[in-house]
């Protein structure tokens, strides 16, 4: 909804590192509820911007407003934000529930809210009865859920995946895809996702936004992205993988 105060306002933020500026003045409104992509070639800013996002990096300027409230200096875990990671980073000495109860052990939550909170996300990706198994013992597929259980466990308001479907096979990665929207939608959380496969963005997301060395080329819902008359949106301007 437009006319509704955005629950994501990232205004004029800039990274550098060094002399290299690998966000530019970046601007961009996200709503409660969207699912919204970020696409790009290698190199163009996706991560970085989600690391700003997330609090792992402080932007040298401009601001990031969640939900009315300004993130500067607020670290990562006091940010209703979580990540999910291209290559899960699972802990293999954990079983399946301790990977996903990780985070609100750390936080100190009671053990029956954590094993509450478990056993529902365990269920919401569809992985009952996989509690005790270790990472190592489940499919590529499997193991995503599981990453995705546990970024959401402690009931974040904002997910960022960064290439969360990147690491399966093509048919894999396709029914992924559905499970991954159902889940955003059955949630009511916000996500943006980075993805370098335009039509897993048209799939998938309310809007997106094509960035291009540190900027965004193009913002809009994925039909008005594709109609753009001097579309840079091809796979030669999305470049390759990373
Ligand atoms: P993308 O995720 O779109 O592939 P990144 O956001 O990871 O791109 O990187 C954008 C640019 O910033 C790249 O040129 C990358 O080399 C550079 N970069 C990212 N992180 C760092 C860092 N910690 N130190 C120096 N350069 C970095
Ligand atoms: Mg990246």
């Amino acid at each position: 909804d437009p006319a509704a105060e955005p629950f994501l306002r990232i205004e004029k933020v800039t990274k550098r590192f060094g002399d290299f500026v690998a966000l530019d003045e970046v601007s961009l409104s996200i709503y409660r509820g969207e699912l919204f992509a970020l696409l790009g070639g290698s190199g163009s800013g996706k991560s970085t911007l989600l690391r700003c996002l997330a609090g792992f990096l402080e932007p040298d300027a401009g601001r990031i407003v969640l939900d009315g409230q300004d993130m500067a200096g607020v670290a990562p875990y006091a940010r209703p934000v979580n990540m999910m990671f291209q290559s899960y980073a699972l802990f293999p000495h954990m079983t399946v529930a301790q990977n996903i109860g990780f985070g609100l052990k750390q936080e100190g939550a009671a053990r029956a809210i954590i094993r509450d909170r478990v056993a529902e996300m365990l269920a919401l990706v569809k992985m009952e009865g996989f509690g005790d198994r270790k990472p190592s013992a489940l499919s590529g597929g499997q193991r995503a859920r599981v990453a995705l259980a546990r970024a959401l466990a402690r009931r974040p308001k904002l997910l960022l995946l960064d290439e969360p479907l990147s690491a399966l096979d093509k048919n894999l990665r396709e029914s992924t895809q559905f499970e991954l929207i159902n889940i955003q939608e059955r949630t009511g959380t916000t996500f943006v996702i980075v993805t370098h496969d335009q039509e897993e963005a048209m799939t998938m997301a309310t809007r997106l936004a094509v960035m291009d060395r540190g900027t965004l080329a193009q913002v809009g819902t994925p039909s008005e992205v594709y109609e753009f008359p001097n579309s840079r949106f091809t796979a030669e301007f999305l470049g390759t993988a990373n």
